[in-house]
């Protein structure tokens, strides 16, 4: 029987991944994934490199994308499936988010400076060794200098949101977000619905009721770190509002060293026959961008 796992949620050394976009697609082969996503942050230079490893290792692939959107006090991540990386609005619009982080990035070095931590932003940006420099290149700088013992504690220390050494960065407004992914030909998808830290159900649906309404094509109800009670309610209020369901492990390598790809936490288990939906969506973004909707 041929195996029916994916996985549509992975970073490469792109963004903040361990693994180079064809080693990461390698390592999904062997894990016997029948399709992955690479879903980078702002940014869609692997793209080129997975697609043709996942070509030689056989295995089907899709174009993803993660970018932030403004929410608070949580987090709000949406991913992209099926972007056209030829698109020229999502080119700007992707600039000028790595403008802002590289505006943002020498702050935080700043920042931990003045907490007695004696960091250079160029020992940085050599860990991350590419344009899209992350907290988690920070917080493995900390690690291998021995202020904290492990990535997590880095950010629970430092770098977490309402932590000493964070800094806000600019984001998109969700519905630039949406649009954004949209007008690349792409279905929107909400990352992670667990880390808008809704305080309560009646809050939780008040912001599915919204992202329904701007547009979001689905979300990410099955996530490492849902349990399967979440992964239940949150794949329920998705489909209650026209919304499909997608899943993945936000898998980046030693960077998050208890999430595997493909498995996640070990229990994760996406089918491919979520990708019906996707592609569904992905081709209805793609028709109303050629009619200049
Ligand atoms: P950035 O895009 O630079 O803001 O960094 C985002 C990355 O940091 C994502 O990969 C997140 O998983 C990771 N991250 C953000 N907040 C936390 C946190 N509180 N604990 C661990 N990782 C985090
Ligand atoms: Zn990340
Ligand atoms: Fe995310
Ligand atoms: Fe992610």
């Amino acid at each position: 029987m041929q195996n029916d796992l994916i996985d549509l949620h992975t970073h490469s050394t792109c963004s903040d991944g361990s693994d180079a976009p064809g080693q990461l697609i390698r390592l999904a082969a062997q894990a016997g994934a029948r399709a992955i996503a690479l879903t980078d942050h702002d940014t869609i230079d692997g793209l080129a490199e997975a697609r043709q490893a996942a070509a030689r290792e056989g295995i089907e692939f899709i174009n993803g994308i993660e970018v932030s959107a403004e929410y608070s006090p949580g987090t709000m991540h949406i991913l992209g499936y099926y972007i056209d990386p030829q698109s020229e609005t999502l080119a700007a619009q992707l600039e000028m988010l790595l403008n802002a982080r590289d505006r943002r990035n020498p702050e935080i070095a700043s920042r931990l400076q003045s907490l007695g931590v004696e960091i250079d932003y160029s020992e940085v940006e050599e860990i991350a060794g590419g344009e899209v420099v992350g907290r988690p290149h920070f917080a493995r700088l900390l690690l291998q200098k021995g202020y904290v013992e492990s990535i997590q504690n880095a950010f629970d220390r430092y770098l977490a949101k309402g932590a000493a050494a964070y800094v806000e960065k600019a984001r998109l407004v969700p519905q630039d977000a949406i649009d954004l992914i949209h007008k690349a030909g792409g279905a929107a998808v909400l990352a992670h619905p667990y880390q808008l830290k809704c305080k309560s159900q009646e809050e939780a649906d008040a912001v599915f009721d919204q992202l329904a309404a701007l547009g979001l094509d689905g979300v990410e109800a099955v996530y490492s770190r849902h349990s399967p009670q979440d992964r239940e309610r949150y794949a329920s209020m998705a489909t209650s509002r026209g919304m499909i369901v997608t899943g993945g492990s936000d898998y980046h390598g030693t960077y998050k060293p208890d999430i595997r790809l493909v498995t996640g936490k070990g229990d994760l288990s996406v089918s491919y026959s979520l990708l019906d939906g996707i592609k569904e969506r992905a081709r209805a973004a793609a028709i109303s961008r050629r009619s200049g909707d």
